[in-house]
């Protein structure tokens, strides 16, 4: 499969750091042979970017905060300025407050209830306008998920929502886009020890369940996530648009504890 993604070219926009699911994504289509482009938020995430981005030959498109738009439209004047063209795009960013990724869904307040749909949901649309003008031959779109959108998870809570709206957004975008050969899907990956995991109460605990749960008795890792998001930006997954597909250790097919589960 060498070559696979060589001459696809790609804005991956997440990295956070070298334990983010964008940096495993973009690990793997770049061994493939992609092109690759980052953007980061802020400044802060600037100086763990530029090197990640350099140990790949990959683009730094700039700053982007899809809270603002303008960065939003400066990330992808860049890209027409560079390439003209995308061929795919990787969507891996969610934000809540910390505070209420812990307690109950009930008390969530309409603030943050309204900027996580906004960062978490929204910002999937709004990049995938842009994307949609630079996809002229058409292109692959793919964002990040968790099963809290299908099940109650502890502590997800307002972020369950927003996973919610996020899959059933994937699937009426792929409606939209799927006559301009733009396919849209999701990874659901299971819980994965990131930035963005360490404002989840009881991490360890929900890492420790899955581990001792799911059908192939581990977590995954960002690799496992890269691989199959590898067969989805490809053109290994040309019919398929709309999916969510689990990455997940077979977790979501299980009904009740294994039997052999030691107590944590
Ligand atoms: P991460 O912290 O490495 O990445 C989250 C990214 O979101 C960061 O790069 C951050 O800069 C970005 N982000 C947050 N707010 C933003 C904003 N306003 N504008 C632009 N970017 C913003 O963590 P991760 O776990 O790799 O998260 C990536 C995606 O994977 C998220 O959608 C997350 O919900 C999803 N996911 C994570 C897990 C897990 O267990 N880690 C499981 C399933 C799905």
């Amino acid at each position: 499969t060498q070559g696979l993604m060589s001459g696809k070219r790609g804005l991956i926009m997440g990295v956070a750091n070298n334990r983010s699911i964008a940096w495993g994504i973009a690990k793997a289509v770049r061994a493939h042979g992609a092109e690759l482009a980052l953007t980061y938020q802020g400044d802060a995430l600037r100086k763990r970017v530029e090197p990640l981005a350099a140990e790949l030959g990959a683009h730094v498109a700039g700053h982007c905060d899809v809270t603002d738009a303008a960065s939003i439209d400066a990330v992808f004047a860049d890209l027409e300025k560079t390439w003209g063209r995308l061929d795919f795009l990787v969507h891996a960013i969610a934000f809540s407050d910390k505070e209420e990724l812990d307690g109950r869904y009930v008390d969530t307040s309409a603030d943050n209830f309204a900027r996580t749909m906004q960062i978490s949901v929204y910002s999937l649309v709004a990049v995938t306008q842009r994307a949609e003008k630079l996809m002229t031959e058409g292109g692959s779109i793919l964002t990040l998920t968790y099963y809290g959108a299908e099940k109650v998870m502890p502590h997800y809570n307002v972020m369950g929502v927003a996973k919610a709206g996020l899959e059933a957004s994937v699937r009426y975008l792929a409606a939209d886009l799927g006559p301009k050969a733009i396919r849209v899907n999701a990874l659901s990956a299971g819980p994965i020890k990131t930035l963005a995991a360490s404002g989840i109460g009881d991490f360890r605990y929900i890492l420790k369940w899955n581990e001792y749960n799911a059908p192939l008795r581990r977590t995954v890792t960002i690799e496992d996530v890269g691989d199959s998001a590898l067969y989805l930006l490809s053109p290994l997954g040309r019919g398929v648009t709309g999916e969510i597909h689990h990455v997940d250790a077979g977790y979501h097919v299980v009904g009740m504890k294994a039997v052999d589960a030691p107590d944590i």
